[in-house]
């Protein structure tokens, strides 16, 4: 983006906000280019864009006063131009498996659902894009209440700020994310690259692309998209559908983007950008994990590169799915194996407080 696009943008979202303090925007939705450019358009030199972003990502302040290395002028206009909102804390339930789940209350009551989930040397955090999800597939919870509205860039950012804090307080730095709670990542694009830039800044929270993962229901023009922003991250797709049919049965995202499309869309992105896709496969008794389903699998899959994760279905209330036995499980996982796709059964966690995948969604009281 040129500067004085950048800088434009800046001038409009001050300019509207300068009425109050209750309207004027988070720093945290701000990208480091974003910063520079207000900088400059505050006659002050670019490397302080650096030292917040530092101050911000790194030491955690919430507080333009704690930023000791600006000068008290520059802490005062900050103070006068930008907040930080901070969501409450509703809830924080910890599984015995060490998943820990919080609910954030925003400041228009919506409310969203975090994970943190420590896996030996790995520390996930599983970050919500949206409040409420309009995709509507027929095994997750998260569609059920419907879709709210899209997370702001700060509102994603403090989920990842606010878990970084926990995961170092238990001497378990957090290392890798995962776009994988409530919402549809792709459905709120410009944000979720924003916030990805300021992970993956060495002056942001500094985490590498490759431990970043987007997880998708399939929105065919955004993942082409994401392809064409230049980023090393991981792409997952959540398929769940063995053909056309069987898809449309669970994810009514499939009408719009049809099985056969998603697959070619899928090789394109890998051939053009030479990044291996991860497929979500969710394996639900007698309808995903099936003879004929192994049967359709192999022919779809010919030609791509691909590992596959296989999810066990969690169950949730509202739907009548049951969760295969753990032979069939094996069994299926063998059998992609033995043409060549490179299939795991992954664990569930956090099932015990409702955390594990497909089982968030917002309780209101
Ligand atoms: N909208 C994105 C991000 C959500 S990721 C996407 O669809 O990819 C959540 C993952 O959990 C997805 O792969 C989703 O399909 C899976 N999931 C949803 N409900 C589930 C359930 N009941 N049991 C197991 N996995 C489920």
């Amino acid at each position: 983006m040129s500067s004085l696009i950048i800088v434009t943008i800046v001038f409009v979202i001050l300019a509207n906000t300068q009425k109050s303090k209750m309207s004027l925007p988070d720093i945290r939705n701000f990208s480091y280019e974003e910063l520079l450019a207000y900088m400059k358009s505050i006659g002050e030199s670019a490397f302080r864009a650096g030292q917040i972003f530092e101050w911000i990502y790194q030491k955690q302040v919430k507080h333009f006063s704690q930023m000791t290395n600006l000068s008290s002028h520059l802490q005062k206009r900050l103070q006068s131009d930008f907040v930080f909102f901070e969501p409450k804390v509703g809830e924080k339930q910890i599984s015995s498996d060490g998943t820990t789940k919080i609910l954030f209350d925003l400041n228009d009551n919506e409310k969203i659902e975090t994970v943190l989930i420590p896996v030996k040397s790995r520390t996930t955090v599983c970050i919500s894009t949206q409040a409420g999800c309009k995709f509507g597939c027929k095994f997750c919870a998260s569609g059920i209440g419907g879709w709210k509205r899209n997370l702001s860039v700060a509102e994603i950012m403090n989920q990842v700020l606010y878990v970084k804090e926990e995961a170092q307080k238990h001497d378990n730095p957090l290392s890798h994310i995962v776009f994988m709670g409530v919402g549809e990542p792709l459905d709120n694009f410009s944000n979720l690259m924003k916030a990805i830039r300021i992970i993956n800044h060495k002056k942001g929270i500094n985490i590498g692309a490759r431990r970043i993962t987007v997880s998708t229901c399939g929105v065919i023009p955004n993942i082409l998209q994401l392809g064409r922003e230049g980023l090393q991250i991981e792409l997952a797709i959540s398929l769940h559908g063995y053909d056309n049919e069987s898809r449309d049965v669970l994810m009514p995202v499939n009408k719009k983007y049809p099985f056969d499309d998603l697959i070619q869309a899928c090789k394109d992105y890998q051939r053009n950008y030479r990044r291996q896709i991860t497929f979500e496969y969710i394996l639900i008794k007698g309808v995903t994990c099936s003879e004929k389903a192994i049967k359709a699998l192999k022919k779809a899959f010919k030609g791509l590169i691909c590992k596959m994760n296989l999810i066990p279905y969690n169950p949730v209330l509202e739907f009548n799915h049951k969760t295969p036995s753990r032979q069939d499980m094996f069994k299926f996982r063998d059998q992609l194996k033995s043409f060549g796709i490179h299939a795991t059964i992954r664990s569930p966690r956090g099932q015990d407080i409702a955390a594990a995948c497909g089982q968030l969604r917002i309780k209101k009281k």
